[in-house]
C-alpha cells in the first residue's frame, strides 16, 4: 500500500483555553504526517471568525497544510469573498466546499442553493487558486430522492471544479466501494477519501448518524449499548472497528481516510498506530 491520504477534522472551539487545548492535541496528530487538518465553519457563517482563527493557528504552529471548510446555506455572495479573500491572503489554499444544513424552522435564505453553485463562483472568480475537497454520500445524502440523483448531482459539483470528495461517514465498507464503482460508471473520475467516525459517544453518534442518514450496522449498535456505561471498553472497541475498516479500505484502494476526530485525538492516534502511519 503506497503511502495514503490522511486527514483530520476538528470542529473550531468556542474559547481561546479550548484552542489551546486543540493545538496540544493536534500537535501529537503530526507525527501520522497528514496531509492536511480541517476546521468545519458553521452554516450560515456563524463560526466564520472562529474556524479562519482555528486554521490559522493550526497552519502556524503545527506548518501543515489547512483546508478550511466554507458551507453555502444562509450566506451571501459578499461575505463569501471576504472570508474567502481573507484564506488566500493568510495562504490557506485548500476548502472543503458545502452546501451546510438549514436550521430547522428557518427560511432558506441563499445565493446558492447547492454545493454545486458555489464550486462554480469559487472556480470563476478564484481560478485554480484553491485546491476544492467536496462531500460524497456512499450511504446517499436524506434528501437525495434516489441513488441516480445522488449521482447526478454529485457530478455537478465534480463538473463544477471539485478536486476531490471525502464521503459522509459510514460503518459499510462495501457501502464505499459501490459508490466508487457508481462514480466510474458516470464518468467521475476525483479521488474519492473515505470519511471515517470513531466510536467514542454512543448518545450524539446515535444522533447524529440519524439525521445524516449514516447507518449504524446492528453488529455495531448492540456492542455500543453493551459498552455505554463503559467509555474504555467502548474505545477499545471503536479502535478495533475502525482499525479493520481503515485496513481494509486502503488494501482494497481508497486512496485515503479523513477522520471526523470531534476534536479528540486519543482513539484516532490509536488507529493510526495500529495502521503502522505514526512517523
Ligand atoms: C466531509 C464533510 C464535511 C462537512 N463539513 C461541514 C461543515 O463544515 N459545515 C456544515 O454546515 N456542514 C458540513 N457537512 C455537512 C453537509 O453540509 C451536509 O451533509 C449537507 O446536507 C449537504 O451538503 P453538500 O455539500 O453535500 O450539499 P449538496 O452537494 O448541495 O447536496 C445536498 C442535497 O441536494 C441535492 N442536490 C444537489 N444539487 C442539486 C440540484 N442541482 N438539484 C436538485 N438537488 C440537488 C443532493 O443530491 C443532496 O441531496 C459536511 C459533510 C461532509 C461529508
Amino acid at each position: 500500500m503506497s503511502h495514503p491520504s490522511i486527514s483530520f477534522e476538528f470542529f473550531p472551539p468556542r474559547n481561546p483555553k479550548k484552542i489551546v487545548e486543540l493545538m496540544k492535541s493536534a500537535s501529537l496528530l503530526v507525527r501520522v504526517k497528514p496531509e492536511f487538518f480541517s476546521v468545519t465553519f458553521g452554516a450560515g457563517g456563524g463560526t466564520t471568525d472562529l474556524t479562519f482563527e482555528t486554521a490559522l493557528s493550526l497552519k502556524e504552529s503545527l506548518h501543515c497544510p489547512v483546508a478550511p471548510h466554507i458551507s453555502c446555506t444562509n450566506i451571501s455572495k459578499e461575505k463569501v469573498f471576504s472570508v474567502l479573500d481573507s484564506y488566500l491572503e493568510a495562504g490557506l489554499e485548500r476548502l472543503v466546499v458545502l452546501r451546510g444544513d438549514q436550521p430547522s424552522g428557518c427560511p432558506a435564505a441563499s445565493d446558492f442553493p447547492f454545493a454545486s453553485d458555489l464550486i462554480e463562483l469559487i472556480r470563476r472568480k478564484y481560478g485554480s487558486s484553491f485546491f476544492l475537497d467536496v462531500a460524497a454520500y456512499p450511504e446517499i445524502h436524506p434528501e437525495s430522492a434516489s441513488p441516480k440523483s445522488e449521482m447526478l448531482n454529485f457530478r455537478k459539483k465534480v463538473q463544477a471544479g471539485a478536486d476531490r470528495a471525502i464521503t459522509q461517514y459510514f460503518f459499510n465498507c462495501d457501502a464505499y466501494f459501490r459508490f466508487v464503482d457508481d462514480c466510474q460508471k458516470y464518468g467521475i473520475d476525483i479521488p474519492i477519501i473515505a470519511g471515517l467516525m470513531p466510536i467514542t459517544d454512543v448518545t450524539g453518534l446515535r444522533r447524529f448518524s440519524s439525521k445524516c442518514g449514516a447507518e449504524i450496522p446492528r453488529w455495531i449498535s448492540k456492542r455500543m449499548d453493551e459498552y455505554s456505561d463503559n467509555r474504555e471498553a467502548l474505545g477499545d472497541f471503536g479502535v478495533e472497528v475502525l482499525t479493520q475498516m481503515s485496513t481494509r479500505l486502503l488494501e482494497e484502494g481508497a486512496p485515503g481516510i479523513h477522520f471526523f476526530t470531534l476534536n479528540k485525538t486519543d482513539s484516532v492516534l490509536k488507529i493510526c498506530a495500529n495502521l503502522d502511519l505514526i512517523r
